[in-house]
């Protein structure tokens, strides 16, 4: 369906707004998923796609709340991902916000180009403690409050075979995983975690070599071509392994790549592969369920865990049952929820570097929330919602509360190991 008819299909009800974070931050129409339909409509049929208008485009997070929240099924998704197109090639933008703009797509999605990054950025993280950094730009004093603490990169094989139960025996499935780009260079932990889990509950797992990023950062923020190189070149890389299955265990990637048919929609070659891509790829915890009977013991992992939607696999992707799912079969783990726990983090791609204020409001109303919990570790399925929250617990000067991504909880229980042994 073309833009003009996606956003033919609202019919201006207003369901959507109670659900949408800018519209509860602001209160402003334009801010919301209806005004921004309305404004899109305004642009195609002829107004001037002016810098307010993308002011308002621009603040929307993608978060996709007011998917589910719409009656008449309004593919708000489909109508942004077009509407930033617009706004990328016709909006006027500074020459600063072009350069930042410029810098985060040249670096970001690169892993090698990231793993240059880890040595400055642990500078940034010394930045946040002077404030230096959020004099300079409040998008570079953002990233140097979000940058993460610099860890040993785990190096991942080609394969890692099944061990079923922590045994040699069949494999039940074998599965691509995608080390992705800003995850290969910041949380290659996380990946490793998802690999043990994997293999313990019976997956080979194949980590293809030549892969990079799947064009999540880019697609969201309407760069289409670099996300369409970025997209064919996954795919290619992935159909040379043979497998039936694509695993990540980034949410935004994972919403991304489900997006792969659409994406490639008017390219005769890659479409197809592209949709038969899309069709392959699942989160982890959605592996993980599917694949039955657990074989793996779980150990006891006495911690009040308060469980964070990441927006782009509950509202993204539908994954809400299964993560809790496999929390709650963790002996001794207890599961609690913060009010609004679906509500965006602020996160978002690269939201919280190029709208910094708006995204620490967000962060700070989630920390709230996960402190009200009592949680003794916040957990997520999404690295992006990781740092956001990470910082914003950090800037409220609270208790500390660490955070982890859900398959590392999850090895921590499979291979019995103190989950919070390794953090502040
Ligand atoms: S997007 Fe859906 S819920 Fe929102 S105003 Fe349009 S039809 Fe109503
Ligand atoms: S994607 Fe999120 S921020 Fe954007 S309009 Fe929808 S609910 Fe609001």
């Amino acid at each position: 369906m073309d833009l003009r008819a996606l956003t033919d299909t609202c019919v201006h009800c207003g369901f959507c707004l109670p659900a949408c974070p800018t519209y509860q931050l602001w209160g402003e129409e334009m801010d919301s998923p209806r005004g921004r339909i309305h404004l899109v409509r305004q642009v195609l049929d002829g107004a001037d796609l002016s810098e307010a208008v993308a002011g308002h485009l621009d603040a929307c997070l993608g978060c996709l709340a007011c998917l589910p929240a719409c009656p008449s099924g309004v593919r708000y998704d489909q109508i942004i991902e077009e509407a930033r197109v617009l706004v990328e090639t016709r909006a006027p933008r500074g020459p600063v916000d072009r350069a930042l703009r410029a810098g985060i797509f040249a670096l970001f999605p690169y892993p090698r180009r990231m793993v240059a990054l880890r040595g400055p950025l642990s500078l940034g993280t010394r930045l946040r403690l002077t404030g230096l950094a959020r004099r300079l730009h409040p998008t570079i004093g953002a990233m140097a409050e979000l940058a993460p603490p610099v860890r040993p990169r785990v190096a991942l094989p080609a394969r890692v075979a099944a061990r079923p139960g922590g045994r040699p025996g069949p494999a039940r499935a074998v599965v691509g995983l995608l080390t992705g780009c800003v995850q290969s260079a910041f949380f290659s932990h996380v990946s490793a975690a998802t690999v043990r889990v994997l293999s313990l509950e019976g997956c080979d797992v194949v980590i293809p070599r030549g892969q990079g990023c799947c064009g999540a950062l880019a697609r969201h923020a309407g760069r289409s071509r670099q996300a369409m190189r970025q997209a064919r070149r996954t795919i290619a890389a992935f159909e040379r392994t043979g497998v039936d299955t694509i695993v990540t265990d980034a949410a935004g990637c994972g919403s991304a790549m489900k997006g792969y048919a659409e994406l490639l929609r008017d390219d005769p070659k890659w479409g197809p592969r592209g949709a038969d891509f899309a069709a392959k790829v699942r989160d982890v915890t959605e592996v993980l369920v599917g694949l039955g009977e657990p074989l793996a013991t779980r150990h006891p992992v006495p911690l009040t865990v308060a469980y964070h939607d990441a927006c782009h696999l509950s509202n993204g992707q539908g994954v809400r049952a299964q993560p809790r799912e496999l929390l709650r079969g963790i002996p001794g783990l207890r599961l609690v929820s913060a009010v609004d726990s679906e509500v965006c983090c602020g996160s978002a791609g690269v939201y919280n570097l190029l709208e910094p204020e708006p995204a620490a409001e967000l962060g700070a109303r989630k920390a709230a929330g996960l402190r009200a919990t009592g949680a003794d570790v916040v957990v997520a399925g999404n690295p992006g919602c990781l740092l956001q929250i990470a910082a914003a617990l950090r800037r409220d000067g609270g208790t500390p509360i660490p955070t982890m991504h859900t398959a590392e909880l999850l090895a921590a229980s499979l291979t019995s190991t103190p989950p919070l042994s390794r953090r502040s």
